[in-house]
């Protein structure tokens, strides 16, 4: 049964305590085998009023020595593409599907998912960005609730939960192997990220404060 990571903040009302909250929770986090093999739970970074989020796979060796999502080359590619797009890592907010590594970046399984999948959910919920941006295969499959492959929906927005736009593309460790075509594909998805921000002019949807069930049912 998926854990409910809700309803048990008792008086902490503010997003940015229950962010805090949830992030020291996932810290000791057990709840799949991963716990067993990590070094650190990859929790997430940035602004927690962030307009773009992003959201990878699963931490790296990297990630996992140094807590902290997309460090080394694939994380300079992406501050590389954030600064030609006018931003900095700093603005935005960075998380992954899974918050521990799976040894020898296997990918990760689907138990493990469903046991990690709801900080995702309330990292998203409180931070209620008007863009998401899935970074690969994996979180663009469970985020869309699709089998359909990251080549095929890559650069399309779809209107998504809360109220925010949801853009797919690459990993950037596939930009780093695929080279300039697909790092240029990435240009273009992050040309259109800008071109929505700038279209909501800081709108966001309005934080749903209150646990809802049904959103249980998000992410599959
Ligand atoms: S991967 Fe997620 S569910 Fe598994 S131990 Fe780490 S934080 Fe917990």
């Amino acid at each position: 049964m998926a854990p409910n990571y809700a309803p048990q903040w008792g008086v902490v009302s503010d997003s940015v305590q229950i962010l805090e909250a949830l992030k020291a929770r996932a810290l000791v986090c057990t709840q799949c085998g991963l716990a067993d093999t990590r070094t650190q739970v990859v929790f997430g970074v940035g602004d927690p009023r962030a307009r773009l989020m992003f959201v990878g796979e699963a931490p790296g060796q990297n990630e996992d020595l140094q807590g902290e999502p997309f460090v080394g080359a694939a994380g300079k590619l992406l501050d590389t593409l954030l600064d030609e797009i006018g931003m900095q890592r700093s603005e935005v907010y960075i998380a992954n599907v899974l918050k521990c590594r799976p040894p020898g970046n296997r990918d990760p399984r689907p138990d493990e998912i469903d046991s990690c999948k709801g900080y995702l959910r309330e990292q998203i919920r409180l931070i209620s960005p008007e863009v998401v941006m899935t970074l690969g295969n994996f979180a663009t499959k469970l985020l869309l609730n699709t089998e359909i492959g990251i080549t095929r929906l890559r650069g399309r927005p779809h209107s998504w939960w809360l109220g925010a736009m949801l853009v797919p593309t690459f990993h950037p460790a596939a930009a780093l192997r695929g080279g300039d075509r697909v790092a240029g594909q990435m240009r273009e998805d992050f040309a259109l990220v800008r071109s929505l921000l700038d279209a909501t002019r800081g709108e966001r949807a309005p934080m749903e404060r209150d646990f809802e069930p049904s959103q249980m049912e998000l992410f599959g």
